[in-house]
């Protein structure tokens, strides 16, 4: 049996004929596993959906009850028999309950993982090594220019922010499902106990961490402090918020934002960034680079980014490696959402 019997892109997504099911289909399909909650990859509408409980948990936060026709819950490393395949979940590091999905055909084994990131994160299972025959990556940040350093320095880089102007509001852009609750975690970490400010939008996903276990420490909404009290305060807000007239309501706003995108100095001089913040739950080029060699895998297969570079450089360590033509990933995942394209135009 080849790797393309097991799966196979389709249009709908990936296809995995011997189990009849898809991974992060981006149409409505019968059988669907989820990777993760971010919502170019869980989308609602499928007849029966298989993912971590938590994944199903943010589903149904954000999509409703009525979200898939049924689902099943899979613990990380517990094995389900579909069709003549054993599927297998293991830990991405990439968001709370985020997975990489191990198919099993016969003597065969291909890693789908997704998004993830290998480095330390206080609000989800550390990344996992799934040794594999073919390994598929995506590449948000397979370019060798994007290496995203110490997150703990960035964190730190706000702390001394906030101490410098302790009389203007620190709002920091972060994706609402997963960057958010990282950043506040960090600083958590970082020991900084005073409130940190929320804006609306991230409360039901950032009391939903908590509910799991992810001590955040005293949160609070933006819409129930009164201007001044903002000062020297730090706020989470999504990106987009933090680049209109909601800012007003804050005390001689500082802008900084969380993204591997930050990196590109000409995209945060762009964005009206004044602080940018290099933390990302995607891998950089050093990441990915280690993470194929550490699978074993002797064939890769890149989606999603930056497929060009990643696939060359496998390639160069005799690694058989294509880039697989998967669309519609990196469309809500606002970090994933900036394009190469835009970059040019920086
Ligand atoms: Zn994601």
């Amino acid at each position: 049996m080849r790797p393309h019997d097991i799966l196979i892109p389709q249009p709908d997504g990936l296809f995995c004929r011997p189990g009849d099911f898809y991974i992060d289909p981006v149409r409505p399909v019968a059988r669907a596993l989820i990777t993760h909650g971010h919502s170019d990859h869980a989308r609602a509408g499928h007849g029966a959906v298989l993912a971590t409980q938590e994944t199903l948990d943010m589903m149904r936060l954000r999509y409703g009850d009525n979200f898939a026709g049924s689902t099943q819950a899979i613990n990380y490393g517990e094995e389900i028999r579909l069709g003549t395949t054993q599927v297998k979940f293991h830990p991405a590091g990439h968001v709370l309950g985020s997975a990489q999905i191990a198919v099993t055909c016969g003597k065969l084994c291909i890693v789908a993982s997704g998004d993830y990131k290998d480095v330390a994160d206080p609000t989800c299972a550390p990344f996992e090594i799934v040794p594999c025959d073919v390994f598929i990556t995506e590449a948000t940040f397979g370019l060798p220019v994007f290496r995203h350093g110490n997150p703990a320095a960035e964190i730190a880089k706000l702390l001394n922010s906030v101490a410098v102007f302790p009389e203007r509001a620190h709002l920091v852009g972060a994706y609402s499902l997963g960057k958010a609750q990282r950043v506040i975690a960090m600083l958590r970490q970082a020991g900084y106990d005073a409130p940190i400010y929320l804006h609306g939008a991230m409360e039901t996903i950032t009391r939903y961490y908590e509910s799991r276990g992810i001590a955040l420490g005293e949160l609070r909404l933006v819409k129930d402090a009164k201007k001044a009290e903002l000062a020297g305060t730090i706020t989470l807000a999504p990106p987009m918020a933090t680049a209109d007239l909601w800012t007003r309501r804050f005390p001689d706003p500082l802008t900084a934002f969380a993204s591997g995108w930050m990196r590109v100095r000409a995209r945060a001089r762009q964005r009206g960034i004044e602080l940018p913040l290099v933390i990302s739950d995607h891998a950089d080029w050093d990441g990915l680079c280690a993470t194929i060699t550490a699978t074993g895998a002797g064939e890769i297969w890149v989606t999603h980014g930056q497929e060009d570079g990643l696939v060359h450089w496998a390639t160069s360590k005799g690694l058989s490696a294509r880039p697989l033509a998967l669309v519609g990933y990196g469309e809500e995942d606002e970090e994933a959402a900036l394009p190469a394209s835009d970059e040019a135009k920086a």
